[in-house]
C-alpha cells in the first residue's frame, strides 16, 4: 500500500458521538477536557451535540441524530477529510437499531486512518497526546494507487 501525507492542523475537527447509555459518560469526559475541546472545532450527532453544548457551553455543530443518519453524516465528513478525530462512546451492552450505520462509521474511521476512541480511558490517553495540541502528519492510504495496481487496464 502506498501512502500520501496529510497534515492535521493544531486546531482539529473533532466529532463526538455517544449512544444513550453512554451520554452521561461522554458529557462527564467532555467537562473534564473542556479546555482542550475549546481549542478545537466540534461537531456531533444531534442529541449528543445538544447535551455537550449545554453542559460545556462550547459551540457544537449538530448533525442529525445518529439513528436518523447522523452517524453516516459524520462518516461522509471523514471520507471528505473534514474530521480529524472521532470520539465515539458506543454501547457494548445494547442493540442499536442503526447498527449498520455504527459499523460503517467505525469502519470509515479506520479506512482513512484517523484516531478513533471508544471509551473514557482511551479518550483520556488520546487527549494527553502532544499531537492533540500540535500538528500531526497523518499517513493516508493511497487508494487510487491501489486501484491502479489491482485493475491496471481500467486506469
Ligand atoms: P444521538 O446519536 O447523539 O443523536 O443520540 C448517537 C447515536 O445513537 O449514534
Amino acid at each position: 500500500m502506498e501512502y500520501l501525507q496529510s497534515i492535521m492542523p493544531k486546531r482539529k475537527k473533532i466529532a463526538l458521538v455517544a449512544h444513550d447509555h453512554k451520554k452521561a459518560e461522554l458529557v462527564e469526559w467532555a467537562k473534564r477536557h473542556r479546555d482542550t475541546l475549546a481549542a478545537h472545532e466540534l461537531s456531533a450527532t444531534g442529541t449528543t451535540g445538544s447535551l455537550v453544548e449545554k453542559e460545556t457551553r462550547l459551540p457544537v455543530q449538530k448533525l442529525r441524530s445518529g439513528p436518523l443518519g447522523g452517524d453516516l453524516e459524520i462518516g461522509a465528513l471523514i471520507s471528505e477529510g473534514n474530521i480529524d478525530v472521532l470520539v465515539f462512546f458506543w454501547d457494548p451492552l445494547a442493540a442499536q437499531p442503526h447498527d449498520p450505520d455504527v459499523r460503517a462509521l467505525l469502519r470509515i474511521a479506520v479506512v482513512w486512518n484517523i484516531p478513533v476512541v471508544s471509551n473514557m480511558a482511551s479518550a483520556d490517553f488520546l487527549f494527553s497526546s502532544p499531537f492533540m495540541m500540535g500538528e500531526y502528519q497523518r499517513l493516508v492510504p493511497d487508494y487510487e494507487e491501489r486501484k491502479r495496481k489491482d485493475w491496471p487496464l481500467r486506469g
